[in-house]
Formats: structure tokens, sequence, C-alpha cells
């Protein structure tokens, strides 16, 4: 279990946009993505908005956080992750995070 916020997010999107896409940059449907890198790479990600990243990039998802649980986008979730593979299993905001937490000391069992 972690935590991610829309900052952690954007701190990390030069690096995982060179994840993806280099070392070779191939060209994206928005022209070169060594562009992008440099764009990202320019950037003072601790403070840049995730408006200014997602113009770059061309669509919100690389900063973009929604709850899985009500599908609201959030500026922060707690990621569970698959115990045997360590992919993100399930992504839940504060506010239902707490209602979690009110069922298990209220809540009555189906
Ligand atoms: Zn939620």
């Amino acid at each position: 279990m972690e935590l991610i916020t829309e900052r952690s997010r954007i701190k990390t999107v030069a690096e995982r946009w060179d994840a993806q896409y280099g070392p070779e940059f191939r060209s994206t449907n928005r022209g070169s993505s060594k562009e992008t890198s440099e764009k990202l790479h320019a950037l003072n990600l601790s403070k840049v908005s995730a408006a200014t990243v997602s113009k770059i990039i061309g669509n919100d998802t690389w900063t973009r956080l929604v709850c899985d649980e009500c599908l609201t986008p959030v500026t922060k979730v707690a990621v569970l992750y698959h115990p045997g593979d360590g992919t993100a299993a399930f992504e839940i905001c504060e506010s239902c995070a707490t209602k979690v937490k009110t069922l298990f000391k209220t809540g009555v069992a189906k």
C-alpha cells in the first residue's frame, strides 16, 4: 500500500516518460517524444501545474488520479497492489477509505 499524490505523479512524469519512450524516442501522434521529454525535463516539477504537464503531453493521463471506488478525480489516492506481481490493483481516495474504516467499526455483515 502506498500514497500517490498529483504532485508525486508530476515529480516523476519526466522519468516515467523516458522509461516509456526512451532511449530511442519514437514519434508520437503529437510529434517527437524526445521533444516532449526535453520539455518535461525543463520544467520545475516541484511547482509546475498538472494542467501545464497535460498541455505538453497532450492529455491528462500522466497526472490524473481517479478513485476506483467513487470514480471521482482526486489529488491523492492510496494504491493497493497485487501481492503476486506488484502491479496496482486498486486506487482509493481518502473519502472512500474513511467509509471503509467506518464500515469496519460500525458495519453489519451481510
Ligand atoms: Zn473515492
